[in-house]
């Protein structure tokens, strides 16, 4: 996918932006680059899809903050667990801008329910580093607001039902005069009474007081994928607040918390440990158990191996959150000096340095200091 633009730089408009200057931004820019006025321009066209898309996002105080939080992914980070900020967007969105707050035209069932839907709520879920590389799942106990039982939802006192709006006989449009850019005209605009919903609640459900939902808990059973990490997010779609009256509820994003592992250091999808080894099988050569994510395995050292080596186990890290694949095991050698030397011991390592002919008991080599001065000197 094409890297897509800053929502902001789009509008051209600073991040601290009010609605009103993103607002007089887009009208601005959804003038000069609308269709009507460019007719068969690709470009332009482009353009303008691409301004009321941010415009979609930037508008909406939800939607804003996410962006603002998480960028074009939103919360799903890699996992590409789907936030999709293009949901629902149609062209009627367009036309209540253009002509004021009246909206011109049919409303869609998606603007009548914005203030109706409930908010996406939050789980963290702590795991170890072998449940991220696995995957789990979960049960998750969260408090929310639920649809409350005794009105089902419709706000509206059991027995009773939500009365037609006086206002606009049920319609949840009024006709009202509007004067926009394109001067004065008949423009049908959201009913301010029932706010779109045709229909208003007399005697509110004495559970919920009229709202249609009510504060409950709930468990939920989550599925982490095998691969997940810090910056992952999962969301589990419609498992936020339940809705006002009947609205569509929220999403719920989990976010895992990997913790620390005593052997083990996570870098991407690789992991990294270091094992200690005897000098005789540094030098020597010598199979050597090293830990892996699902127990210990064998590894071959091969001869002369030095201090700070790097031996790499493919397909021992962690698998690819998006299937692409499995990180590597790297196994950082460190070569242990022998302590606690018998006197036999030190005379054999005695010998040893003899034979290789070094002077424990020389001055520093004098010719090493000599090539550092010249070396910082710059000679
Ligand atoms: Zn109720
Ligand atoms: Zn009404």
């Amino acid at each position: 996918m094409a890297s897509k633009r800053d929502y902001y730089e789009i509008l051209g408009v600073p991040r601290s932006a009010s609605a009103d200057e993103i607002k007089k931004a887009y009208r601005r820019l959804a003038r000069t680059h609308h269709p009507d006025v460019n007719r068969h321009d690709k470009a332009a066209e482009d353009t303008f899809k691409e301004i009321n898309e941010a415009y979609e996002v930037l508008s909406d105080t939800q939607k804003r903050n996410v962006y603002d939080r998480f960028g074009h992914n939103g919360p799903s980070g890699r996992t590409g667990a789907g936030f999709d900020f293009n949901e629902g967007f149609g062209f009627g969105d367009i036309f209540d801008v253009f002509f004021g707050s009246g909206g011109f035209g049919q409303t869609t069932a998606r603007e009548r329910n914005v203030s109706e839907r409930g908010a996406d709520l939050r789980a963290d879920v702590e795991m170890t580093l072998e449940e991220a590389a696995k995957g789990i799942e979960k049960t998750l106990r969260i408090s929310r607001m639920e649809t409350c039982k005794a009105c089902d939802g419709s706000g509206a006192e059991p027995g009773s039902k939500p009365e037609t709006c006086t206002t606009c006989h049920g319609a949840g449009q009024v006709r009202r005069q509007q004067t926009g850019f394109f001067g004065t005209s008949i423009g049908v605009g959201i009913c301010p009474h029932c706010r779109g919903e045709g229909r208003v609640v007399k005697s509110p459900c004495h559970e919920c007081g009229g709202e249609g939902r009510t504060r409950g808990s709930a468990q939920i059973e989550v599925k982490i994928p095998a691969g997940v990490d810090n910056d992952n997010r999962i969301r589990l779609s419609g498992e936020g607040d339940a809705g006002m009256r009947g609205g569509p509820p929220g999403d719920l994003y989990v976010f895992p918390h990997i913790k620390p592992h005593s052997i083990f250091e996570r870098r991407g999808n690789d992991i990294w440990c270091e094992v200690m080894v005897t000098f005789a099988q540094a030098a020597l050569g010598a199979t050597i158990a090293v830990p892996t994510l699902d127990g210990e395995e064998k590894l071959h050292l091969a001869e002369e191996t030095q201090g700070g080596e790097v031996f790499r186990l493919r397909d021992h890290g962690i698998p690819d959150v998006n299937g692409r694949g499995k990180g590597s095991l790297n196994v950082v050698v460190k070569v242990q000096t022998p302590t606690k030397l018998s006197q036999e011991e030190r005379q054999l390592l005695e010998d040893f340095a003899k034979s290789r002919g070094e002077n424990l008991e020389a001055e520093p080599d004098k010719s090493f200091f000599e090539k550092v001065k010249d070396a910082f000197s710059g000679r």
